[in-house]
């Protein structure tokens, strides 16, 4: 049974709200074995709604819609998608006290007539509680061209959408699942889309799997969905295709990766950063429970606190610069003496828009790391605006910290 997710929402098209139910859903749904087939985001507009139904009931059995369940003009949903379905609407008794109940937590004076398009629910179907607001969810099964559907509606705000989902939809969604998706994946370290589609296509032709990739600066994430047996075939093929960038089943994050492998050797991994800032340490921090690997961190952004308090050489400073090999060498050598870390990174590079030169133009970035006594370093030059620059040079520090992590 395939699914379909509609979001509605003039503020999604422009970007003023990120859609981030579709993916809290799609994530959501992926975890319990299943996936959206197909995805609408449409405006506020009766024309629009209609066509992604029309498009959905061709593809899906299943049609969930988020948003536009509230009581005012621009709230279509209910009304459009029963009129889709030919179902009728009848006003819920119990919706009416809940609606009466909620505008006068809020407000004074008796509740307009307005607020009750919020206890009306299609005759056969059902509503879905939600705590949080007083815009019900909706559930109904219609026939639709030969087939039986199950419709969802859902409103938009993530501080309901989520917890119906958790509690009631999914659950629901799962139920009416004859045939379950799995999907699977890696991050191919380092490794970027087209050389990963080159290696692995030809492997998985005959695997009954539909492929996706998505690039990041870390590399490609591969991931298959299909039949439970077909996906754990196709991934063992594709990463014996794609050899060493490989990570393993179900590893689609570096950094979690990394920290994986920091606790199983029992090391920690300390960092000096320039150009980056505390970007570095803030991505490790993010995650809980990394106090055992990481024991802090030098943001050495001047020549002064690098040779203060990572013992960089004034001589090496003057005769190679800040941004340079030598000096990034010594940095990561220098945090490790002084956070007693088995590890380290450090970083020193020229991030722009400003501060280039031509001898060392913007976006050139040293990276050293260091793994117990295996040191790196690496000249690279980024190319892309600051934010850029600096979000490729974290990528890279920990792919060279990967890269001694595992030949260790
Ligand atoms: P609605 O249920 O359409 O009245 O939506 C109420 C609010 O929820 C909107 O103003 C948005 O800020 C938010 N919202 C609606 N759809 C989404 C979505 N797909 N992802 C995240 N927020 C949303
Ligand atoms: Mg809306």
């Amino acid at each position: 049974m395939s699914i379909a997710l509609i979001c509605t929402g003039t503020e999604l098209l422009k970007g003023s709200t990120v859609n981030t139910n579709g993916a809290m859903l799609g994530r959501k749904l992926v975890s319990m074995g299943m996936t959206i087939n197909f995805e609408t985001v449409v405006g506020d507009r009766e024309e629009d709604l209609y066509m992604a139904l029309s498009a959905s009931v061709r593809v899906a059995d299943q049609i969930v819609i988020c948003g536009g369940l509230g009581p005012t003009d621009d709230d279509i949903s209910l009304p459009c998608t029963c009129r889709f379905f030919g179902m009728e609407l009848e006003e819920d008794p119990v919706l009416h006290e809940k609606v009466k109940a909620f505008w006068a937590r809020i407000h004074t004076g008796h509740c307009p007539r307005k607020q009750y398009r919020q206890a009306m629910v299609p005759v056969g179907g059902r509503y879905i509680p939600n705590p949080a607001g007083s815009a019900s969810g909706m559930f109904f099964e219609a026939d639709y061209a030969g087939r039986r559907r199950r419709v969802y509606l859902l409103p938009g705000p993530p501080s309901e959408f989520v917890p119906m989902v958790n509690d009631h939809v999914a659950g629901m969604l799962a139920d009416g699942e004859k045939w379950r998706v799995t999907t699977g994946g890696f991050l191919c370290a380092g490794t970027g889309e087209s050389t990963i589609s080159a290696l692995v296509e030809p492997v998985l032709s005959k695997v009954p799997v539909e492929i996706a990739y998505t690039a990041g600066f870390d590399g490609t994430r591969l991931y298959l969905s299909g039949k439970k047996t077909a996906v754990a075939r196709g991934l063992k093929l594709a990463a014996t295709a794609i050899g060493d960038s490989a990570l393993p089943p179900g590893e689609t994050d570096l950094v979690d990766y990394v920290v994986k492998l920091l606790l199983k050797k029992k090391l920690t991994v300390g960092f000096a950063e320039s150009c980056t800032g505390g970007m570095i340490s803030s991505s490790l921090t993010d995650r809980p429970g990394v106090s055992a690997v990481f024991p802090g961190a030098v943001v050495s952004y001047s020549n002064d606190v690098k040779m203060k308090l990572l013992g960089v050489s004034p001589d090496t400073l003057s005769q190679h610069g800040a941004v340079s090999e030598e000096t990034a060498m010594e940095m990561v050598s220098g945090v490790c003496r002084v956070l007693g870390s088995d590890c380290g990174i450090a970083v020193t590079g020229i991030a722009g828009p400003d501060g280039g030169t031509d001898e060392k133009p913007v976006g050139l970035v040293y990276i050293a790391a260091k793994v117990r006594r295996k040191v790196m370093v690496e000249k690279y030059n980024f190319r892309g605006g600051r934010d850029t620059v600096r979000r490729r040079t974290m990528a890279r520090a920990f792919l060279m910290l990967l890269h001694l992590l595992r030949n260790k």
